[in-house]
């Protein structure tokens, strides 16, 4: 097996060291993960795409749990690559649907793991409030927010009025799924309740996932995504439909805010969504996200997909770029 890894990676040097184009060094790749060996890492592959840019991108995106951290473990060669692309100036941010932490809070998160990370290149699926708040003319605008949003808290920084007492819901323009701990009971009933009365008013979900791992031994957490669907499912059954406002991956919202971000940060103005590469661990909420807004999408086996999933994964939806880890 050993004598066969040495093989394909040799094997690998020689195609990247050959001027062939980025969907064909996909094609190869995905025939080293289909045929159960890939030994290409995403610090590899990026290195060669510097040095001979030929792939036209020009920045990276990264999901933050099974592509640089497992838990509070760190993921092979991940503060390496990492050092890498501050040393070669890469621009890039990490993308995260955990909208219950400000990225001051994330940064100290994944410094448990033992990866150093600058909280200014985390960017939550709650940072693109402030999107949805200037698009919608709602600067200064009073919300409700179910659970935590953050300290400091995201909806604030987007120059809205967060509100969390009940007894002022009416007053509120819209209802923001926050996460953490809070009165599930009187806050859903109460929540209910205000869409019956104005159900023309939103529900903004920053983050969509129905759930996420709690714990080490395999045990699930339900998150603010499913939390807002069952109110909706509950309003359905009334026949009242109200409108959930998606941010977080694999919706839109927070890739644009991402490119911006990145066009802004790094002067980048003529940046183009193809240019930028999102790196993940999920097919879903990663790729399929990163295309539909239309990034170029790179799956990492360090997280969630097994071979086995990418197995049974028909042709056209797995991803260009198939990794054995980031670093
Ligand atoms: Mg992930």
């Amino acid at each position: 097996m050993r004598k066969m890894q040495i093989f394909f990676k040799l094997f690998a040097i020689f195609i990247f060291s050959k001027k062939i184009d980025f969907f064909q060094q996909g094609v190869y790749i995905t025939f080293y993960i289909v045929f159960g060996v890939c030994s290409m890492t995403f610090k590899e592959y990026w290195q060669s795409n510097i040095s001979d840019g030929k792939s036209g991108l020009r920045a990276v995106l990264f999901d933050v749990d099974g592509t640089v951290v497992s838990g509070r473990n760190p993921l092979p060669g991940a503060q390496e690559t990492l050092n890498f692309l501050d040393k070669s100036h890469t621009p890039y941010f990490f993308l995260t649907n955990d909208s219950h932490h400000s990225p001051a809070q994330k940064a100290s998160l994944i410094a448990k793991a033992g990866i150093t990370v600058d909280p200014q290149k985390i960017i939550s699926c709650s940072h693109a409030i402030t999107d949805y708040a200037v698009i919608n003319d709602l600067q200064g605008a009073k919300v409700f927010i179910m659970g935590e949003s953050g300290e400091p808290c995201f909806a604030e920084a987007a120059g809205l009025i967060p509100c969390r007492d009940l007894s002022e819901l009416d007053d509120c323009s819209l209802v923001i799924a926050g996460e953490g701990k809070f009165d599930w009971h009187d806050t859903f009933q109460a929540v209910m309740n205000y869409f019956i009365r104005h159900p023309e008013r939103k529900l903004i979900v920053p983050n969509p996932d129905s759930y996420w791992p709690y714990g080490t031994s395999g045990r699930m957490g339900i998150g603010a995504g499913a939390q807002a669907r069952f109110i909706a499912g509950l309003l359905k059954e009334m026949q009242i439909e109200i409108e959930l406002v998606y941010l977080g991956k694999p919706h839109k919202p927070i890739f644009d805010c991402a490119l911006k971000h990145l066009r802004q940060t790094f002067g980048l103005s003529d940046l183009q969504p193809q240019q930028v590469l999102m790196l993940g661990d999920a097919l879903f909420a990663d790729i399929a996200g990163a295309r539909n807004a239309g990034l170029q999408g790179a799956l990492v086996m360090t997280g969630v997909t097994t071979r086995e999933i990418l197995s049974a994964t028909p042709a056209g939806e797995r991803p260009e770029l198939i990794f054995e880890s980031i670093g």
